[in-house]
């Protein structure tokens, strides 16, 4: 390798280094992780990098194969200055070593799918949670099955299902979402990662609910932690994009590399800069979004007319003990099931799309802004075609946190007792209203 290439790979591998000095606690990880001063100008805050191309003073190979992290910039899809920032910031959030353990995607669903097609192959098969995003289910359960990998839905709320389900020498990927869509149910990530690893498969974690706030999966034991960035990370509703942090550089790599160089689906600078600038107060947020939750969880569960309220850390939820265990704090997702079946349920989301003045009746979720939506039991996970498509044991099981339809509520940072008061206008008042 000619002398002057070295050299800038040095640099910028000490650019990328910058995630922060591992000495530094989580909230100023947050603030100044990935940043370094633009050696041109000194900018405080660093300059977004809109530029698709760069100017490069020695031949590089053209070959994705070829490229590493720590390469000088040469074209946008393979790496960006801004974007690198994000994926640094988010590497030493999640506990990883550099931002080379780290690569963004232009979506949630492109980080999981760059995940899984970089990862499998036509024979492999995989384990997955049975109930989670609704994309990733159908990506699973159509997607991998055209390029012949095969797919098991498990309850993964019980490790022994996960364990039931490995095949070994077969199954190369575990893929699970804790707390998940949308009932809340978590898993256990250190059990089900020495299962994994014992019959020779990863384990990667959606971890786009928790955020790096109240659980870290690569501590655990996870090989991969998915997060959509268009949740809790950009945290204000206004960009799209997904990542995916790992234990090994070098997993990474290959997932950089036909992911993202390859597949195409890389984040946008403009949104890079947008959701870092979010991460920079995420531990403010989630600390405010999660005592707003806990709030509307105790008014939920307390109200005469909700069957049940799925919330970690209400001390009902049966895996109350795992919650304190695996998570430092809740997150803003609650969940409930109103009194009345589907007919109620129905009725209730067609006034709250009407009536509710604060709350936005509106799918997504970590927003500063409460949004709330109904998922029919029938339409995400009973009819032939649904996401999930759960029969005998594995519907009953879900049925019991889901009911007939469950309300999924992501509490935003109003002041919750406002946010109670619109909810108050639907469903009435609460045994803890006086
Ligand atoms: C939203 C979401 C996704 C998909 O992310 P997009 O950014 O919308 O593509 C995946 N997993 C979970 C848990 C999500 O909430």
């Amino acid at each position: 390798m000619p002398a002057l290439l070295r050299r800038v790979r040095r640099l910028a591998a000490a650019r990328s280094r910058c995630a922060g000095s591992k000495a530094w606690h989580f909230p100023t990880l947050a603030v100044h992780g990935g940043e370094a001063l633009d050696p041109s100008s000194k900018a405080s805050t660093p300059p977004l990098v809109l530029s698709t191309t760069f100017a490069v003073s020695e031949p590089l190979s053209f070959s994705a194969n070829e490229l590493r992290a720590s390469d000088p910039w040469v074209y946008t899809r393979w790496a960006n200055p801004t974007v690198r920032q994000l994926e640094t910031k988010l590497a030493a959030l999640e506990g990883a070593p550099s931002g080379e353990h780290c690569v963004a995607f232009g979506s949630g669903m492109a980080a999981s799918v760059a995940t899984m097609l970089s990862l499998l192959s036509a024979g492999d098969h995989v384990v997955v949670s049975d109930a989670q995003y609704p994309g990733v289910a159908e990506v699973c359960r159509h997607t991998l099955r055209r390029f012949g990998i095969a797919a098991d839905f498990v309850d993964a709320s019980e490790p022994r299902n996960v364990g039931a389900a490995l095949r070994k020498g077969a199954t190369k990927l575990v893929w699970i979402e804790t707390p998940c869509n949308p009932i809340l149910r978590l898993t256990d990530i250190a059990a089900v990662a020495a299962l994994a690893h014992g019959a020779g498969a990863e384990l990667a974690v959606d971890s786009t609910f928790a955020t790096p706030c109240a659980t870290r999966p690569l501590e655990l034991g996870a090989d991969f932690c998915v997060h959509s960035l268009s949740k809790y990370l950009c945290g204000h509703g206004d960009s799209i994009g997904g990542a995916v942090v790992g234990r090994s550089a070098e997993r990474i790599g290959a997932i950089r590399a036909e992911g993202g160089m390859h597949h195409g689906g890389v984040l946008a600078p403009f949104n890079a800069y947008l959701i870092a600038r979010g991460m920079a107060t995420l531990p403010l947020r989630m600390r405010a979004h999660s005592e707003n939750a806990t709030a509307v969880a105790r008014w939920l569960e307390a109200h005469p007319g909700v069957e049940r309220t799925n919330f970690p850390f209400l001390e009902s939820h049966p895996q109350h003990e795992l919650a304190r265990r695996q998570m430092a704090m809740a997150s803003g997702m609650v969940s409930f099931v109103l009194k009345g079946g589907k007919a109620a349920a129905e009725q209730a989301a067609r006034r709250m799309m009407e009536e509710l003045e604060l709350v936005h009746y509106a799918v997504s979720l970590g927003h500063q802004r409460s949004l709330i939506y109904l998922l029919t039991t029938e339409d995400l996970a009973e009819r032939p075609g649904s996401s999930y498509e759960l029969v005998g044991e594995q519907l009953a099981t879900y049925r019991r946190w889901a009911g007939d339809g469950i309300f999924r509520m992501s509490v935003g940072l109003e002041d919750s007792r406002d946010v109670i008061q619109d909810l108050r206008r639907i469903l009435g008042p609460s045994g803890l209203d006086h």
